[in-house]
């Protein structure tokens, strides 16, 4: 196909890929460049693997779709990277960790909740093994501490291409030691970890207690400690408070710098709005973007799951984002409507949260893996159902009323002191929300 009409369909599959799915939607889409269109494949060249990745992840569909409308025929779309001479051969290739193009230090927003978090991986991005070391940052879930950990790998792998990275949550560290372990490998893991230039390890607070995965760990951290290695740790609460982690790792945390995100002020909300729409290219005006700040408080990526409802109301009704699309894509999700909601539904959606069996729910068991959804369950349906006390605990292995009292106000307690259960109450309440409708 001629060179020209490959250009303007690839001019017209990038509005209409813009218009359809605003959410994944990105100002660098402009980098973008047709490659060919021949053999029912339309080559499309980006600018890095980051950008390549998250096209393949996220927006693959949505082009291929696009494509197929526009041209009448069944192609698909690839992406791929063309490096100009200035890129590093192996970086455009994707070595080393990937990382999600979205979160770089340009792309954090900067407020009193988070300015010494920020200020500490900048540091550490710039003078690995130098400055603070180990680096330690906590903050509930959803406050950025996965994107400031991928900002620090970002710019060091900028300033220096060829360091040896690892940035992996600690899930992932703890399964590939255990496949290490069957596989006999248990060497080649340790030389993997121990001869890297900068370790980081997102959400410790995973690790276990007495699980070799966790001793291993501590190898693995005084190795690189004693090497003068960067190593970087995130985790949902401040070394203290980690009471699956051994003292001997805790006092290592503090011998650096332990540095905490609290949940962001108002005007930087208004601000993450903001720049999170001027990512994906939306225009937002400043009552649209201080109508979502005030209405969604409690972490960042709710902010986020606002702004896409708000464009997709938009898209689907073929209207500019207004405060009235706004207030009218909010409500939807705010709003608990009176339906018709089953103690059953309840108990069906917390225990495939938290993998456990009615039976467990129902049983004399009183650890804290049993009890806490249990009580939860009991909290959610004095919440969203008429049924009376006795009649919950009846249901929960014939439970009395003043077991179920204090439940429900246990987990109100908690919902309000801590963002991971509020997290986790909403998430749950969606659910049910969305089961029974
Ligand atoms: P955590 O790892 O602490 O649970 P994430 O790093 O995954 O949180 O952040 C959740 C979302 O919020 C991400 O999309 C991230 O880009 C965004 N985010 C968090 N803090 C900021 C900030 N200060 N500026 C811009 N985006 C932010
Ligand atoms: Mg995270």
């Amino acid at each position: 196909m001629a060179a020209r009409e490959v250009e303007s369909i690839f001019t017209e599959l990038l509005d209409r890929v813009r218009a359809s799915d605003p959410a994944n939607a990105r100002v660098w889409f402009q980098e973008l460049i047709p490659l060919q269109l021949d053999g029912g494949a339309l080559g499309i060249g980006c600018p890095d693997a980051t950008k390549q990745q998250f096209l393949t992840e996220h927006c693959q569909g949505t082009f291929t779709r696009v494509a197929q409308q526009i041209t009448g025929h069944l192609i698909t779309v690839e992406f791929s990277v063309v490096s100009n001479s200035s890129v590093d051969g192996t970086l455009a290739q994707g070595f080393g960790p990937r990382l999600h193009p979205d979160y770089t230090f340009d792309n954090f927003v900067v407020g009193p909740s988070n300015r010494l978090a920020q200020a500490s991986c900048m540091a550490v991005s710039q003078s690995l093994g130098n400055t603070y070391n180990p680096l330690f940052l906590y903050g509930n879930s959803g406050l950025g501490k996965t994107h400031l950990l991928q900002a620090v790998c970002a710019q060091a792998r900028e300033l220096r291409p060829n360091l040896m990275i690892e940035l992996l949550s600690c899930e992932d560290f703890i399964n590939r030691f255990i496949r290490a372990l069957e596989a006999g490998n248990l060497a080649g893991f340790q030389s993997q970890f121990r001869t890297v230039d900068v370790l980081i390890i997102d959400d410790i607070q995973f690790f276990r207690e007495h699980e070799h995965s966790q001793e291993e760990f501590f190898h693995t951290f005084n190795a690189l400690y004693n090497n003068g290695k960067q190593i970087i740790l995130s985790a949902d609460r401040p070394p203290a408070e980690m009471q699956s982690v051994e003292e001997r790792l805790v006092s290592r945390f503090n011998w650096g710098l332990v540095t905490g995100i609290d949940p962001p002020g108002y005007e930087t909300r208004v601000a993450i709005v903001q720049k999170k729409a001027h990512l994906r290219g939306l225009e937002i005006t400043d009552e649209v973007a201080e109508y979502v700040a005030r209405h969604v408080q409690a972490n960042i990526r709710e902010l986020e799951g606002a702004l896409t409802t708000i464009y997709a109301l938009a898209t689907t009704d073929h209207v500019e984002v207004n405060l009235a699309v706004a207030k009218k894509a909010l409500q939807g999700q705010i709003k608990l409507a009176v339906r018709h909601i089953s103690i059953s539904d309840i108990i069906e959606a917390v225990t495939t949260h938290f993998d456990v069996r009615l039976a467990d729910l129902q049983s004399k068991k009183r650890s804290q893996s049993i009890t806490e959804p249990r009580q939860i369950c009991m909290y959610l349906a004095r919440q969203l159902t008429k049924h009376s006390l006795e009649e919950i605990g009846g249901h929960l292995g014939g439970r009395d009323h003043t077991t179920v009292m204090h439940a429900c106000s246990k987990i109100g307690d908690s919902k309000t002191s801590d963002e991971k259960m509020h997290a986790v109450l909403n998430e749950l309440t969606k659910q049910i929300l969305q089961a029974s409708a």
